[in-house]
């Protein structure tokens, strides 16, 4: 992989404190920690920051763009039981950090950024580093009927309900997951697709996301 930046030793040390960290709160899913301890986060910062970058804390990273939390991104990975080839769609590309994620799960990504400046960011920075996702810009509370369906689907802003297209969009036997509640507070929600008409729902635990805006959404 072409790196732009040298992954040296305080780096990756700081990295395996993280997991170590991740799995201390109750991320138990190893390969979830495993991919945790692969991605080189701090190349999503600036240098001056670095010392930040293996914090479990969200971090502006400029352009009005913030990286998600560690903790929040292991939580809902471990959610999505990913597997090797799972077709994963994911709304709010953002910083890219989670798409990395998702991709050394084994995934095939298809993320969507409805902020221009941000996405035209995210195109150039993760394939610069190896990942090279399926990038697109528009209102992802639609999902991508284009390319539905979905093994898998991540929500990674905060969203009123659950979008109707979204669930339209996951194959049967396929997991959604979605932060659900007001501007302030949302529950983490899994849906699993259980027949054509039928859906499990599950409420879990509380987070705070940027909102999710869109036509099915904010
Ligand atoms: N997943 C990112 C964090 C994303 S923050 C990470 O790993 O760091 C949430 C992102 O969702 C923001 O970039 C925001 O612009 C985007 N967003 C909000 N509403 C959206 C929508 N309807 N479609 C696509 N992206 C959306």
């Amino acid at each position: 992989m072409a790196y732009k930046f040298v992954d040296n030793y305080r780096e990756r040390g700081a990295r395996k404190k993280l997991v170590a960290h991740l799995e201390g709160r109750g991320i138990s899913d190893k390969k979830v920690l495993e991919a945790i301890g692969k991605v080189p986060r701090h190349f999503f910062f600036d240098e001056t920051f670095w010392n930040q970058a293996y914090k479990d804390i969200a971090f502006p990273i400029g352009d009005g763009q913030t990286i998600s939390q560690p903790y929040t991104v292991a939580y809902q990975s471990e959610l999505l039981h990913i597997k090797k080839g799972d077709k994963v769609l994911e709304i709010g590309t953002g910083s890219g950090y989670q798409t990395c994620i998702l991709m050394e799960l084994g995934a095939n990504v298809y993320t969507i950024e409805r902020q221009e400046s941000i996405y035209r960011h995210t195109i150039r920075v993760l394939p610069g580093m190896g990942y090279n996702a399926h990038f697109f810009l528009g209102d992802g509370s639609k999902g991508i009927p284009e390319h539905a369906s979905y093994d898998k689907i991540i929500v990674t802003a905060g969203a009123p309900w659950v979008p109707e297209a979204l669930l339209k969009q996951l194959k049967i036997g396929g997991i959604l997951v979605i932060p659900v509640g007001d501007e302030n507070i949302q529950k983490m929600v899994t849906v699993i697709r259980i027949s054509e008409t039928d859906y499990d729902r599950i409420e879990l635990d509380t987070f705070r996301f940027v909102p999710l805006v869109g036509d099915q959404a904010w």
